[in-house]
């Protein structure tokens, strides 16, 4: 088993030293090959020198992906997951609110499921932070017909299929968890545990998480509403792609004569 660590960072130079001290003695305890991939989504601050830093430390686990101009978290998280090489891809954010202690509990479950997603049940964040989350997820639950209490939680754990699977979009690191579902994965929510930030700031406000995210609600209701699952099969297999060599047929059935 591989596995691959992708966390998205915008503006996070003072995190990602103290992510990366913490991450690789929980990493190198799986005992297994691992990579973390370390995603600079266009930060203007100083993380793609401390990711620089990093790599040069420990060159043959951190892998160093940057975007050419800050893009977004769901394509800053794309951007890792196009260049994991893992079977289990781990995905947390750079700035350590959820904990690299719970990655070992969520890979063994992930045994069994193909994404394994955490649950922040009990936050460290500001109670207008938390109240947007609280309702965001009642509103996502009842316009996706989903029971997840926490379906922002950034500590995911992905099989290889799940995310090969995905086309993303602006925003829909959200819901990652019914676009799994919808494409039949099987899915297990695991209680995480929460911390306040650290350092640096949140990249999001009211406008930016949950109006932007109530309209990405929509569409993800929308794809689920034309969702379908193929269920044909080939009745009798032609050749295919190739040059046509039937002897021409004759309006009675017979074979032409050549
Ligand atoms: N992030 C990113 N690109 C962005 C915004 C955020 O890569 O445009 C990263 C950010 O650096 C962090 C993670 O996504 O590692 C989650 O962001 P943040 O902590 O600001 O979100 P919150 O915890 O407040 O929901
Ligand atoms: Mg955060």
């Amino acid at each position: 088993m591989k596995v691959s660590v992708v966390v998205p960072l915008y503006d996070e130079e003072l995190n990602v030293a103290p992510l990366v001290a913490e991450l690789l003695p929980v990493l190198d305890g799986l005992g297994c090959g691992y990579e973390l991939i370390l995603v600079d989504d266009g930060s203007r601050d100083g993380t793609g020198a401390a990711i620089e830093a990093a790599r040069g430390r420990h060159p043959t686990v951190i892998r160093h992906v940057a975007l050419a101009r800050n893009t977004g978290q769901t394509a800053a998280i794309d951007a890792g997951f196009r260049h994991a090489r893992g079977e289990l891809v781990v995905m947390m954010d750079g700035d350590l609110q959820v904990d690299p202690a719970d990655i070992p509990t969520m890979l063994e479950a992930a045994g069994d499921y193909d994404l394994v997603h955490g649950w922040r049940w009990k936050r460290h964040d500001t109670a207008f932070k938390r109240l947007q989350t609280r309702v965001a997820n009642r509103v996502r639950n009842a316009l996706t017909g989903e029971n997840v209490h926490d379906t922002g939680c950034p500590l995911k754990v992905f099989r290889r299929p799940v995310i090969e699977s995905l086309k993303l979009r602006t925003g829909m690191h959200r819901f990652f968890v019914t676009l799994a579902k919808m494409e039949g994965f099987r899915t297990l929510e695991m209680k995480v545990n929460h911390r306040p930030r650290q350092a640096g700031s949140s990249k999001y406000g009211m406008w930016n998480r949950a109006l932007r995210g109530l309209r990405d609600l929509f569409a993800i209701r929308w794809m689920q509403s034309r969702h379908y699952r193929l269920d044909c099969r080939e009745i009798a297999t032609g050749e295919g792609l190739a040059n046509r060599q039937e002897k021409p047929v004759r309006a009675d059935g017979a074979a032409e004569a050549p």
